[in-house]
């Protein structure tokens, strides 16, 4: 595995493969989930092309961005063993200028929820995204559902920008408890991770009514927010795949999201239905 800084040095060797190539961005702390698209970009590509970035433009004033975990030396062996075969690890002066070109996320979907939220946050997401997308010109980029209004944002970038590349949904990889694998889980005590577990809890009972027939949102809500009673709600949220908001989940073509503070760590989750 090669481990390259520069982003000109690696856009350079990339173009000289001509090869199909997998490229899975990260901001490190690497977990199963991470783990999990990486696996499947080096068994659907010929090249594994890994970015560690901890990008500071998504992250908000007062947001963790110097407490963020950061592994960088068990990254590296995670990566090398997995098959990774290029891990891309700028710092902020390799691939920010100043004063730069700046891609806006979208007015209305780019500002709900999540980023109702953390106001500003997508901008920051995309304009790293379309970096990394123009530096490796990959021919998969895996994304993880687990940030599924990220994910959509992207997808909306790749078509409006007619970008040159396939985007790859990958399924939420979770803890034996239900936990969604989070590199922020780090920072919740004993306590706070069983709290944390209402989360999960609160989309399997919405899952278990959905099953059971029911489809009005806005009793899928107050069932959930019945579980979820003694955390920091964010939101509790029923989208279309296009995430515009709806009153009757659409099978196959629905997203229950939520968001929450427990002891200070906002977490999120979701299910797609
Ligand atoms: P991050 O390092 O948190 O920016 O995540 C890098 C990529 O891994 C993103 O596409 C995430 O959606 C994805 N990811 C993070 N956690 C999980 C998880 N538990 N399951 C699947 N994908 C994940």
């Amino acid at each position: 595995m090669k481990i390259i800084q520069n982003p000109i040095e690696l856009k350079e060797i990339l173009r000289k493969e001509k090869k199909s190539i997998g490229f899975v961005p990260t901001m490190g702390a690497l977990h199963k989930g991470h783990l999990s698209l990486i696996k499947r970009a080096v068994s659907e590509n010929d090249i594994t092309v890994v970015s560690i970035f901890v990008n500071p433009t998504q992250f908000l004033p007062g947001e963790d961005f110097e407490k963020y975990p950061r592994k960088i030396e068990a990254d590296k062996r995670l990566c090398e063993i997995a098959g990774v075969d290029y891990l891309f690890a700028p710092t902020s002066d390799d691939i920010y200028q100043d004063d730069e070109v700046l891609i806006k996320a979208p007015k209305i979907k780019g500002y709900i929820l999540e980023g109702f939220n953390r106001p500003g946050h997508f901008d920051g997401v995309l304009q790293i995204v379309n970096k990394l997308l123009n530096i490796v010109k990959p021919t998969r980029a895996y994304f993880g559902k687990k940030d599924a209004q990220q994910l959509y944002l992207i997808e909306k970038m790749v078509k409006n920008f007619y970008l040159d590349v396939q985007i790859v949904p990958c399924d939420i990889v979770r803890e034996d408890d239900g936990l969604a694998m989070s590199s922020r889980n780090v920072y919740l005590s004993p306590k706070d991770r069983q709290k944390a577990l209402l989360i999960s809890k609160s989309l399997k009972r919405a899952s278990k009514l959905i099953m059971d027939g029911k489809r009005d949102v806005k009793e899928l809500k107050d069932e959930m927010k019945k579980v979820l009673k003694d955390l920091d709600v964010e939101y509790i949220e029923i989208v279309d795949r296009d995430f515009n908001k709806i009153d009757k989940i659409e099978k196959n073509n629905s997203i229950i999201l939520v968001a929450a503070k427990v002891g200070g760590t906002r977490l999120i989750d979701n299910i797609w239905v």
